[in-house]
């Protein structure tokens, strides 16, 4: 199949903001596409060669790029540069030299989508000095034969510069669509991927074995599960109604969420947002085989730091010394932890996420050896709401955050944020006191001491009905000279020139950022606001939710993805509760 269908499918959706017509486009290339080669097209379009936790990159600097480009075309790489310098796109840069070649081709291969994509796992294969010559020889060969928007886009693949904002959710429609005729069925799709976190593999099911096929779509060890997540409350009573069934309740940890597998001895840790972390936990690796009593698992643990003389638990920010590059060892010894865990979702061939949670937990209790490392996480079944009370207390008192409450009967719902699974922190028994992870959108340029680097932030929530990210507040308190600099640092990779459809804001900020990075915030009161988009008209026609007074709280959420940002929704949740205790406070 040509790669010219990939590429005019981009171009189109490069220029539309619009969910529908996006969607439409993806519909038409899927319903051509056959199915052999479905999940590469279903990759290339977000700019991938695997799901992102096999942690497969293409990684072409643009030099070599504009260096191949040169070589292809005889334009000389300063001329390559100017007219990059020139658009401010390197993709645009590339189609106007294609353009413009001075050399022509006689012999031309047509590009197919297969080259296109053997080629970039060629390239993303090669390691070390010496590759950088084979690179630029695999990408020219591509360039030679490639027309002007098909190398725009392979120029924007192999630099990591696509940026066409398509959420893995818009390609589920998408599929469903194409394959079943509407998009009803899309629950099922999303399910798979839900269990498998691999949308080739989704893509390539449903076009090869049709839908009903998805019914059957097994866990396997090493494809991630994506996480089950918590709705939060604010005391024992508000747990009871939401869950209406019987609870256990279980230490709230403040760590990074690690889903363990393990198959053999071979052993890979994934984090909350699925990003293989094998690397920042040996020690994991190294002692956790031995507590295991199984051939093949998937858990899910907390890992926390903790003072080894003490035995308490510490802060979720002892642990990022851990996220480095070199000298790993050292941080391990600096920085000890214990794994606990708190989940099982596959033994021994059998999957446990339709089991509910009082037979996962005996299944998990009969499965770890537990040790000074290893350990089970302390839970407690809950009768009365004066034992929540209480177990809050000792677990407040050993460092943790607060409690996950756990309905007994309730299965493992992958991806799902649902009332299943309840959180529990102190300070929510204060009004707003509660936190929120918000997602960077945008930045104004600071004045004063902090010219040269942002002085303020705008910040979005997440949105999981329209995949969007609108805004809810300008921060600009809390950071200190060393995070000012931080974010300057992290967020000049995350510069968009366009921005992002799924940005939603009535400011204007002076840069925008590709929605990725997440921050602790707490503030006071949420409020109606004229300007903010966030539950725009839900509350009030023509006025969205934001915060009063925010405050960055020193936490980047490195583990979360944009996705795992507080929601739309809880914000509505939030704004209401709030609302309720002023009315209450009113009665007496
Ligand atoms: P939050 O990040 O505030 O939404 O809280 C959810 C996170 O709490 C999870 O992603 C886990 O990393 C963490 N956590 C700590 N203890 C537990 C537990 N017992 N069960 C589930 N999650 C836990």
């Amino acid at each position: 199949m040509k790669f010219s269908l990939v590429a005019d499918t981009l171009g189109y959706m490069e220029g539309t903001t619009k969910r529908l017509e996006l969607t439409q486009h993806l519909v038409d290339l899927f319903k051509i596409t056959p199915p052999e080669i479905i999940s590469k097209v279903a990759y290339l379009l977000q700019g991938k060669l695997r799901p992102e936790h096999e942690g497969i990159e293409i990684g072409v600097a643009e030099k070599i790029a504009i260096r191949a480009l040169s070589k292809s075309t005889g334009v000389p790489a300063l001329k390559i540069e100017h007219e990059y310098k020139k658009v401010g796109d390197f993709g645009h840069a590339t189609a106007n030299i294609l353009e413009q070649k001075t050399q022509t081709t006689f012999l031309k291969e047509d590009i197919t989508i297969e080259r296109v994509y053997d080629t970039l796992f060629k390239i993303a294969e090669l390691k070390g000095n010496r590759s950088q010559n084979m690179k630029m020889k695999y990408i020219s060969s591509l360039l030679n034969d490639a027309s002007p928007i098909e190398g725009r886009f392979i120029a924007k693949i192999i630099t990591s510069n696509l940026r066409l904002g398509v959420a893995d959710y818009t390609i589920l429609d998408a599929l469903s669509i194409a394959f079943t005729g509407s998009k009803e069925n899309r629950p099922m799709l999303e399910h798979a991927y839900n269990v498998c976190s691999d949308l080739g593999r989704v893509a390539e099911d449903v076009a090869k074995n049709g839908i009903e096929a998805l019914k059957h779509f097994q866990v396997s060890v090493f494809s991630p599960i994506r996480p089950m997540l918590a709705e939060r409350v604010k005391d024992a009573q508000e747990a009871r109604e939401k869950i209406q069934a019987d609870f256990a309740a279980e230490y709230k940890l403040d760590g990074e969420r690690v889903q363990v597998h393990m198959q053999k001895d071979k052993i890979i840790l994934y984090s909350r947002s699925l990003e293989n972390i094998t690397n920042y936990y040996p020690d994991i690796v190294e002692k956790i085989g031995k507590s295991i009593k199984a051939n093949e698992i998937i858990l899910e643990a907390e890992a926390v730091a903790i003072n080894e003389n003490t035995g308490e638990f510490l802060p979720f920010q002892e642990l990022m010394h851990r996220r480095r590059k070199y000298n790993i060892a050292k941080a391990v010894n600096e920085y000890p932890i214990t794994v606990n865990f708190f989940d099982i979702m596959f033994v021994d061939g059998k999957s446990c996420l339709d089991m509910s949670y009082k037979e996962r937990r005996r299944i998990l209790e009969s499965s770890i050896n537990e040790d000074s490392f290893a350990r089970v996480m302390p839970m407690m079944l809950i009768k009365t709401d004066d034992e929540v009370e209480d177990f809050l207390e000792n677990a407040i008192n050993s460092g943790c955050e607060g409690l996950m409450l756990k309905q007994l009967d309730s299965p493992y719902r992958a991806g799902a944020r649902a009332s299943n699974w309840l959180k529990l922190k102190r300070e929510y028994k204060n009004e707003l006191g509660d936190s929120l992870d918000l997602v960077v959108i945008g930045a104004f340029y600071g004045r004063g001491r902090r010219t040269g680097r942002y002085g303020a932030l705008l910040l979005s929530a997440y949105d999981e009905n329209t995949d969007g990210y609108p805004s809810v507040c300008k921060v600009g308190t809390g950071f200190t000279d060393e995070s000012l600099d931080q974010f300057y640092q992290i967020l000049s990779d995350k510069i968009i020139v366009k921005k992002d459809p799924r940005i939603d804001s009535g400011l204007e900020a002076d840069v925008w950022f590709e929605p990725e990075v997440v921050i602790e915030i707490v503030a006071s009161e949420i409020t109606l606001s004229p300007i903010h988009k966030t539950a725009l008209d839900k509350i009030r026609k023509g006025s969205g939710l934001a915060l009063r007074f925010p405050k960055f709280t020193g936490k980047i959420r490195f583990e979360k993805t944009p996705e795992n940002a507080t929601s739309v929704d809880e914000i509505i949740t939030m704004y209401n509760s709030q609302k309720k205790v002023v009315q209450d406070e009113k009665q007496f």
